[in-house]
């Protein structure tokens, strides 16, 4: 779908039910950022998120798909965002077009990232994916490996710890899913408390579980379907 005032309408039905969400728990709503994904999704339909929202800042999970995107839309001022694993091969794609990656979980990746950043003399801010579902088939560190990771990055002078990311079970369990986003918190009061360091954004709720993600304390929402239509 690339109807520009379909996409502007779904963005800003999005937008008013994480105001609501955030509302429901007292939380000041502009705490709260929407990401959209645009995986799979060709340019245009981002070309045209953009030019009905005013939203510049997407993600991708592919790092090569983010550096095409890049490319063709390069005049649009948009910042990417890597959401999905990074090879060390396409760490120096990464460097050169993301602004922010969210799926960190391995730390010999975070120093062939920091040493391609170096390279370009440039920085990126970075969040820690957890494997808050226990799954074997997610991506992200282990609960219990947070920290240790964490304290790897700080030879890595060019990335920004900024917080953590998480994809929750994929349930309509919503204790199941709540739980999920708790745990990333407890990582997060883990890490402030161990290393000093704000480890402020939390990265979590996506189409089908954003509201409760908000409630739970999310300041980064990864919005794909429920703008851009099912994939
Ligand atoms: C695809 C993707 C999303 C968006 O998922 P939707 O259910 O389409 O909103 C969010 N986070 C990650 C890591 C993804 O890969």
């Amino acid at each position: 779908m690339t109807d520009a005032a379909g996409l502007a309408a779904r963005v800003e039905a999005i937008q008013q039910r994480v105001v609501t969400a955030a509302q429901r728990v007292g939380r000041d709503p502009s705490e709260i950022a929407l990401l959209p994904v645009s995986k799979t999704r060709p340019a245009e339909a981002v070309a045209a998120v953009v030019g009905g929202t005013g939203l510049a800042r997407f993600a991708e999970n592919r790092p090569q798909e983010l550096a095409a995107k890049a490319r063709e839309l390069e005049e649009r001022g948009i910042e990417w965002v890597l959401i999905g694993p990074l090879q060390t091969n396409k760490a120096g794609l990464a460097a050169q077009f993301a602004c922010q990656f969210q799926a960190l979980d391995d730390l010999r990746t975070a120093e062939a990232l920091d040493r391609r950043l170096q390279a370009l003399g440039r920085g990126m801010d970075v969040l820690i994916e957890v494997n808050t579902s226990g799954e074997a088939a997610k991506h992200g560190v282990a609960t219990e490996d947070a920290l240790e990771l964490a304290r790897g990055l700080k030879q890595c002078s060019s990335l920004r710890p900024r917080g953590l990311m998480t994809v929750a079970l994929n349930s309509p369990d919503e204790t199941a899913v709540r739980a999920c986003f708790r745990r990333l918190r407890e990582v997060q009061a883990q890490l402030r408390d161990a290393s000093g360091e704000l480890w402020d954004e939390l990265s979590m709720g996506m189409s089908g579980d954003f509201e409760w993600a908000v409630e739970e304390g999310s300041t980064i929402v990864r919005i794909g379907t429920a703008i851009f239509g099912s994939r």
